[in-house]
């Protein structure tokens, strides 16, 4: 059973509206994509991929070639001999990471990556982890986590990566104050604004879950309130409640509507009244809005499709469609938690069509059936869409961008407007 702090109901939404369920051909990226953006955010941690040259492209051209430090992650290439058993996997990847820390005394988390290649040849990177991990103690903890594109979305990375981290948490005291746990990366910046804003509403410890460095990664325990930044991370969320922490239930912190109800729900479960809340941001919301009203006069009334990818989606609907009046035609996901996305389906239009996984010959013709003004796809997607006269929005753009927040709500409104204005002078 999971442990939830609970706000109040919201008007109905979406909550019990049908919702299609689609299984079939997929066209996403998989979990290798999120060592892009962690391994900028956890500065003391390296990722090993165990894979094969595929991977290693994936990684290379995702991540761009990093000229201003020495890497944070590489591909222990699974070779042939590998595969037909002729050379133990194990004492390979032995001999790579003690070479790799050898030469990198500044890593203090390891990261083994499982890979498609890795799991097909049913490598256990968990009892290399655990072997490694003693003999590298106290100086590098080395964890697993995997990352394949077997029945995955690209987000799941970071959820699987964040999830290896919980067990070896520190424990919150019984005793010590009830703290905060903002669980999901964001970019610093973001991070240095929710941090002053919580502590202008009056949480005095408030966490970030992964924390910027190695060794300060925040305790957990019963007396641990964590609030999901992100909505990817279902296991992660388990592995916290597993250790007694408790979900504040909220929307996600997109946009001037979803970030005023996530700090709401922060506040009240620590007492605070919203009116506090209101107090401490208001001149961060009026900003927000003002922006927003400009953007609004380009995005209102236009339609969008999203197709299942990030599992941003519902987030991203809500505010598009509640903040700046867009016109929801299909909103896809790869999963829906319902219990995570409650607050938010309740907040979506009704007539918003919902559709979980994918089939994605059924969806591009219902795409092309709705000509939506924009479409929210894969990079896969993208050209062939383009192609036939659509405007499109890489999904992938949106968890690689500063999007949450006050601050960063016209940013992300800007991207969806972006395009369209590109159309529009392309179109005259
Ligand atoms: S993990 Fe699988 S899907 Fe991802 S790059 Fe490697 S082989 Fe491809």
């Amino acid at each position: 059973m999971s442990s939830v702090i609970a706000i109040q109901p919201q008007a109905a939404g979406c909550g019990q509206a049908p919702v299609l369920r689609e299984r079939g051909q997929r066209e996403v990226f998989c979990g290798l994509t999120g060592i892009v953006w962690l391994h900028r955010k956890i500065q003391d941690a390296f990722f090993l991929v165990v894979g094969s040259r595929t991977c290693a492209h994936l990684i290379q051209s995702a991540a761009g070639v990093m000229i201003f430090a020495e890497p944070r992650f590489a591909t222990a290439i699974i070779d042939e001999r590998d595969l037909a058993g002729l050379a133990d996997a194990q004492d390979e990847l032995d001999r790579v990471v003690t070479r790799l820390l050898e030469r990198r005394g500044d890593i203090r988390t390891l990261f083994l990556v499982g890979s498609c290649p890795s799991e097909v040849i049913k490598l256990d990177l968990s009892r290399a982890a655990q072997r490694l991990s003693q003999r590298f103690a106290p100086q590098v903890r080395v964890l697993n986590y995997s990352g394949s594109g077997i029945e995955t979305t690209f987000t799941q990375g970071e959820d699987a990566c964040l999830a290896s981290l919980v067990p070896g948490l520190p424990t919150l005291p019984e005793t010590a104050p009830a703290s905060l746990v903002v669980v999901g990366a964001l970019a610093d910046v973001v991070e240095d604004q929710f941090m002053r804003l919580f502590a202008q509403i009056g949480i005095a410890h408030v966490a970030f879950l992964p924390a910027r460095r190695s060794d300060a990664m925040p305790a957990v325990g019963p007396n641990t309130r964590y609030l999901l930044a992100q909505p990817f991370l279902a296991d992660t969320a388990r592995a916290l409640e597993s250790r007694g922490a408790q979900r504040i239930a909220a929307p996600f912190p997109l946009g001037v509507e979803g970030t005023t109800r996530w700090l709401e729900a922060a506040a009240a479960a620590f007492g605070i009244d919203a009116s506090v809340v209101a107090q401490a941001t208001a001149s961060a919301r009026a900003r927000a809005q003002a922006a927003l009203a400009r953007q609004r006069e380009a995005l209102a009334g236009k339609s969008i499709f999203f197709f299942p990818d990030s599992q941003l989606e519902l987030p991203l609907a809500r505010f598009l469609s509640r903040e700046l009046g867009m016109r929801l035609t299909e909103v896809g996901t790869p999963y829906l938690h319902r219990e995570h996305m409650a607050e938010e389906l309740a907040l979506l239009p009704s007539e918003a069509r919902l559709s979980e996984g994918q089939h994605v010959e059924k969806q591009l013709d219902r795409c092309r059936a709705a000509r939506p003004d924009i479409v929210v796809c894969g990079l896969g997607l993208a050209n062939p869409l383009e192609a036939e006269g659509l405007t499109t929005k890489w999904a992938i753009e949106l968890v690689f961008t500063p999007i949450h927040g006050y601050e960063q709500a016209p940013d992300l409104a800007e991207l969806f407007a972006r395009p369209l204005r590109r159309r529009e002078l392309l179109a005259a």
